[in-house]
């Protein structure tokens, strides 16, 4: 009847532990469904400046472009009214080097215009992707707050039933389980195996598995602490 009891006890306890366990992993599932968003949003952050940057860049570039066009036609008006051929090569040494510039801006500007694109096509799937994930997480963490509230009210019903059980416990009894419990050693109580311990498996003396066996004494394990009982009484 004591054992029935303890057996019992132990049995909401597990379930109490069971729950516990599920109760605390759902922070970690609810950070896990904001980590993604804020991965997504600080990438989203970044390209939106590296954008910026790229614009501004290429204004600039254009503005030099067009002071080395402006500079290479002037170049060009003047190697009409050149006298001299010093003065000749000299402009076309100068023509040279506008080109170069030219060029070199050109291959530049090019270059920013691609990365804006292909920045901006990635923050249109970003905010796609956004807007999926916003949609999934909100999904998500009501379907946690909702386990969440179950938990809690499987949890209540499992404490009001263990105050039940755990009256109907012989007070020793209780004291040295509810110690194991608390040090979260479960099982605490445990059947025998044979002759041994159904926990560490350590063997008894043949005194103490007759007691267990036969008066339904409950032995504590000297190995490993826990409780053991003759699940068939002989
Ligand atoms: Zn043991």
């Amino acid at each position: 009847m004591k054992l029935a009891a303890l057996i019992d006890l132990q049995a909401v306890d597990m379930r109490i532990v069971e729950l516990s366990t599920q109760r605390d992993a759902l922070p970690v599932r609810r950070a896990e469904v904001a980590a993604e968003i804020t991965a997504l949003e600080r990438e989203k952050q970044q390209l939106e400046d590296a954008v910026e940057r790229a614009r501004l860049d290429r204004r600039n570039r254009e503005g030099e472009l067009e002071v080395q066009q402006r500079q290479r036609e002037k170049y060009e008006t003047q190697l009409n009214d050149v006298k001299t051929n010093v003065a000749y090569s000299a402009l076309l040494t100068e023509i040279q080097g506008a080109k170069r510039m030219i060029g070199e801006l050109e291959t530049e500007i090019l270059e920013l215009m691609d990365a804006i694109e292909r920045d901006t096509g990635r923050l249109a799937e970003i905010e796609v992707e956004l807007t999926e994930k916003r949609e999934a997480a909100r999904e998500e963490l009501e379907s946690i707050d909702s386990e969440s509230a179950a938990i809690e009210q499987q949890l209540a019903t499992e404490e009001h039933r263990r105050n039940l059980v755990a009256e109907k416990v012989e007070d020793r009894l209780y004291r040295v389980y509810d110690r194991l419990r608390r040090a979260q050693r479960f099982p605490a109580l445990v059947p025998l195996r044979g002759s041994a311990c159904g926990s560490c498996h350590g063997y008894f003396p043949p005194q103490v598995v007759r007691e267990v066996t036969h008066h339904g004494t409950i032995h504590t394990c000297e190995a490993c602490g826990v409780l053991v009982y003759a699940e068939h009484q002989e």
